[in-house]
């Protein structure tokens, strides 16, 4: 068994689209970045890397490729995927946070874990995505941006 953390954080700025595991989310600000800024998606997708010890994320997707601009980042997580399983681990189980005041994302956590798991070949019970709110403090409370926690634990 290997263990693997991932964090990631994006700012959210007007004129973008809210992506959260691969759901799009009615809001007024979506997450900026060089992909579609799926900042759940990425922290996920670190946290598998990490656990199989093959770097993170921005060495595999450089945000100075063109290949990934705008890119769907449940594509970048198939990928990932792919990238542990060639070295001969799969995926037991991962469990993230959000962490941003608003929208409520609570109608919008099962269809996340299903994208993931989906991206992942695992069963929707192997993902967990929780949500909580920063109560109104710091970065994710004053919605300047957005934040994601995951763990994951690979068998190999
Ligand atoms: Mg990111």
């Amino acid at each position: 068994m290997r263990i693997g953390y991932g964090y990631d954080v994006h700012r959210l700025a007007e004129g973008r689209p809210l992506v959260l595991g691969g759901v799009e989310i009615e809001h007024a600000k979506g997450l900026a970045g060089h992909s579609d800024a799926d900042v759940l998606v990425h922290a996920i997708a670190d946290a598998l890397l990490g656990a199989a010890a093959l770097g993170d994320l921005g060495a595999h997707f450089p945000d100075t490729d063109d290949a990934w601009a705008g890119a769907d980042s449940l594509n970048l997580l198939r990928t990932v995927r792919e990238r542990v399983a060639a070295a001969d681990y799969t995926v037991e189980n991962v469990d993230a946070t959000l962490v941003m005041d608003a929208p409520t994302l609570r109608p919008h956590i099962d269809a996340m874990r299903q994208h993931v798991a989906d991206a992942l070949n695992a069963p929707v019970g192997a993902v967990s995505v929780k949500a909580t709110t920063s109560e109104g403090l710091g970065f994710t409370g004053d919605g300047q941006g957005a934040a994601a926690h995951a763990v994951c634990l690979l068998a190999g």
